[in-house]
């Protein structure tokens, strides 16, 4: 198959092809974007390998393109990368990696294409394109990748146990690729995945994390979990999400398996977000349920408090995960700890001051959690799903009007411990908190509106009834 006309839409490449002849090597576009480019998918990563440096073709080919162009180089991987409008370039000379049993760092040796498509992960993974003048444009396929691109396959090109031993990684690729292409796996290799799931336990856990994120962005990431689950790999990354799975039954009463659901709530919010953190939310929403799974005698089955105990849980399972301790785990374990609200409402008489507190919980990440709380209705009966999802029109509606009148959504409380020191003459001191919230709690119950005069009286009012009297009178503000 020659793809010439293919890479022509890329004028880079004769650039390429021109700084391979000026070097006399051969060079070849490799891997990813190969595989992309036949599956029409848009890809901005380029992999060039050829048989030399890899280094001197990259300053060559900069050298070519002019003093725009930087080149950044990796002397000890041996690679060099060079940027291109929205392109991203990275060549590396052809090797060959030999694997010992008694380590996990392979020895790396300069070798041929052949040997370089040989150490690749998957056959759809270890396409080639020659840059070369005999053979400009024609498909290298030593492994059948086209055939199995066709089958939708993920296939490893060598005896499966020997790719996944010689990088135990690529277990957690193949179930990522899967899920990101909807891609089957190949019997043999899915064997071999689940005969070999514990080596995971060598890989550091950021790899694994990487791969895991793009199965969450992948847009029925439902498959690549439950992959996951089949191969047996799911305890060793994830226990709390595995511990979801499986229904207990007690007289005769079950309760839903959280796994599934868990997984249906995922799948429900990705047409709605690419937000990893958000999909991060719809994960972990139910996590605590096992913990705080009873079962009574009257309610049958109940999980009280699991959105406070999984908010809680939230920062440990970051932390093993090597996910971010930042601004967004903090936001995955608000929408957590939320999660019920909106649904709590919808099914109550809605009072003003319970929409002013979720307005002033939720702040920004309203929408969010809304999308979030639509999503986790996954009841199989259609008239439950049209009242539950028109509760929550009638929830968001009263949502919007409370703000546009009080402006709750970055509720800053409008008396500061400032105010409230100078008012008083007072330094420091436990009374500023409990007058501070007294205030909150009656800006937030509607008894005084969130403005400053107002709240600067209910102040006074409320300091005299703690032997305070007021050294300074309200700014005109
Ligand atoms: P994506 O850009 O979606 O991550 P990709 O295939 O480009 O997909 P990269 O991780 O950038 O993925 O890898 C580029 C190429 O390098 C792959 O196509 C594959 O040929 C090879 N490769 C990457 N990681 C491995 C690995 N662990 N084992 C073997 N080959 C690998």
């Amino acid at each position: 198959m020659n793809l010439k006309d293919k890479l022509d839409a890329f004028p880079l490449f004769e650039r390429i092809a021109q700084a391979a002849r000026d070097e006399q090597v051969k060079a070849y576009v490799i891997g990813g974007f190969v595989r992309d480019l036949l599956l029409k998918r848009n890809s901005k990563d380029i992999d060039i390998v050829c048989v030399g440096s890899g280094i001197a073709l990259a300053n060559r080919l900069a050298l070519d393109l002019g003093p725009d162009v930087h080149v950044s180089v990796f002397k000890n991987f041996g690679t060099a990368q060079l940027k291109q409008g929205d392109l991203e370039v990275e060549f590396v000379g052809a090797r060959k990696e030999s694997y010992r049993s008694e380590s996990r760092k392979p020895i790396v040796e300069d070798g041929t294409l052949e040997d370089d498509q040989n150490r690749r992960d998957f056959t759809i993974n270890a396409l080639g394109i020659s840059l070369n003048d005999e053979d400009y444009g024609e498909l290298i396929d030593p492994f059948g990748g086209v055939r199995d691109l066709r089958m939708k396959m993920l296939r490893t090109p060598l005896e499966p146990s020997l790719t996944f031993s010689d990088d135990p990684l690529r277990m957690m690729r193949a179930i990522r690729f899967a899920s990101q292409l909807n891609f089957d796996i190949e019997p043999d290799t899915f064997d071999a995945i689940m005969a070999m799931k514990d080596r995971i336990e060598i890989v550091s856990m950021e790899r694994i994390s990487d791969e895991l994120n793009k199965i969450v962005l992948s847009s029925v990431p439902s498959y690549g979990f439950k992959l996951l689950y089949q191969a047996g790999l799911l305890p060793y990354i994830f226990p709390e999400l595995m511990a979801l799975h499986g229904v207990e039954i007690i007289e005769g009463r079950g309760h839903k398996d959280n796994f599934y659901h868990t997984l249906q709530v995922l799948d429900n919010l990705a047409p709605h977000t690419d937000d990893l953190w958000l999909r991060w939310a719809a994960i972990l929403h139910d996590i605590a349920k096992p913990a705080t799974k009873r079962f009574d005698k009257r309610a049958g089955w109940t999980f009280h408090n699991h959105e406070e105990l999984g908010a809680r849980m939230v920062p440990g399972i970051f932390r093993r995960l090597k996910l971010p301790l930042n601004e967004k785990m903090r936001f995955v374990k608000k929408l957590v700890r939320l999660h019920l609200r909106p649904i709590v409402l919808s099914k109550e008489e809605i009072t003003d001051s319970a929409m002013r507190r979720l307005l002033f919980e939720a702040g920004d990440d309203l929408e969010s959690l809304m999308k979030l709380c639509r999503a986790d209705i996954t009841s199989k009966n259609p008239e439950k799903v049209k009242r539950y999802l028109s509760n929550f029109d009638l929830v968001e509606k009263k949502l919007i009007e409370l703000e546009e009148k009080d402006k709750l959504r970055n509720f800053q409380p409008v008396i500061t411990g400032e105010i409230i020191m100078e008012t008083f003459a007072l330094t420091p001191s436990k009374v500023i908190g409990v007058l501070k919230e007294t205030i909150r709690e009656a800006i937030l119950e509607g008894i005084i509106p969130n403005e400053y005069e107002p709240a600067f009286a209910f102040m006074v009012e409320e300091g005299s009834k703690l032997g305070l009297s007021p050294v300074t009178f309200p700014k005109e503000k």
